[in-house]
């Protein structure tokens, strides 16, 4: 059909072209709309390509700490991580523990015992994600000793500072690619300060050690530091009533955990100021 005759007018060309163009449009939208689902459920049944058929027997935890650490954590069997050094780890002891136990005396299991929450600004009642850590495991990658650690850990430049942070399982590499994140918002300038990467140290009034001890921790925050002692100083740590207090923007916390830290403003027991080079635990909470 031939549409410009000597009766048509310009203007209702352009309407029909109009018409034409926003019905291809409509089209080509709905058949992607229809074709979408397919595509994901072919990509979601086909492994990716060189990536081997998962055992069932493999907990998911377990498959979660060999991705995110692949130099430490070759496989999974009868029960057992299986470590680069030829040592095994017990996945999971079987036993049950209270909250309190599941922070001191944690198995690699206990560590995803708990939510991290993105999406809730309060934390729920003792939803800890991070907290619980097994420390077996955690002396295998990143020392045993202070010394140990200590030979790991290599100097990143921080807004002026330098702080020491352990190149193993490339944490001080992703803490590089945060500070050029965050470098991109001199408006948030005055909560970036460090105030302390590495140290090795127990937690105040427990046996275990203090996730600084590993070198893969960094709390900042200058004059903007919550932390829930502080705000009820005595409290235990299965008080009901402790009061959320936050002052870190979202905008940070989102840059830290792009990068594979969990923040601690996402605990129950609160701690604003700190960041934790923890992928496993993001993975287990997309
Ligand atoms: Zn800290």
């Amino acid at each position: 059909m031939n549409i410009m005759t000597s009766t048509t007018s310009p203007s209702m060309v352009n309407r029909v072209f109009i018409a034409l163009i926003a019905g291809m449009v409509f089209l080509s939208c709905n058949s992607v709309a229809q074709n979408a689902p397919e595509a994901e459920k072919a990509a979601a049944a086909k492994p990716a390509e060189g990536q081997a058929e998962p055992d069932r027997d493999v907990p998911e935890g377990a498959a979660i700490l060999m991705k995110c650490y692949p130099d430490f954590i070759k496989g999974y069997k009868d029960g057992k991580l299986l470590m680069s050094d030829g040592t095994t780890l017990v996945y999971d002891d079987g036993r049950e523990k209270s909250f309190v136990e599941k922070l001191d005396d944690a198995d690699p299991e206990d560590m995803f015992a708990f939510t991290y929450n993105r999406k809730t600004r309060i934390p729920e009642y003792l939803q800890d994600a991070g907290r619980s850590r097994c420390e077996a495991l955690f002396k295998k990658m990143y020392g045993s000793t202070e010394a140990a650690v200590r030979r790991n850990l290599i100097s990143v430049p921080w807004f002026g500072q330098k702080v020491l942070f352990t190149k193993v399982n490339g944490a001080a590499d992703r803490l590089r690619a945060v500070a050029a994140e965050l470098a991109q918002h001199p408006e948030l300038s005055k909560y970036f300060k460090s105030e302390g990467t590495f140290y090795w140290r127990p937690v105040r009034g427990a046996k275990r050690l203090s996730a600084h001890s590993y070198g893969m921790t960094i709390d900042i925050g200058g004059n903007f530091k919550t932390y829930w002692l502080w705000k009820k100083p005595g409290a235990k740590e299965t008080d009901r009533n402790i009061v959320y207090e936050n002052k870190m923007p979202l905008e940070i916390v989102e840059i830290f955990e792009k990068h594979g830290f969990i923040w601690g403003g996402r605990w129950y027991h609160y701690d604003t100021m700190h960041f934790e080079y923890r992928p496993e635990i993001l993975m287990n909470n997309p």
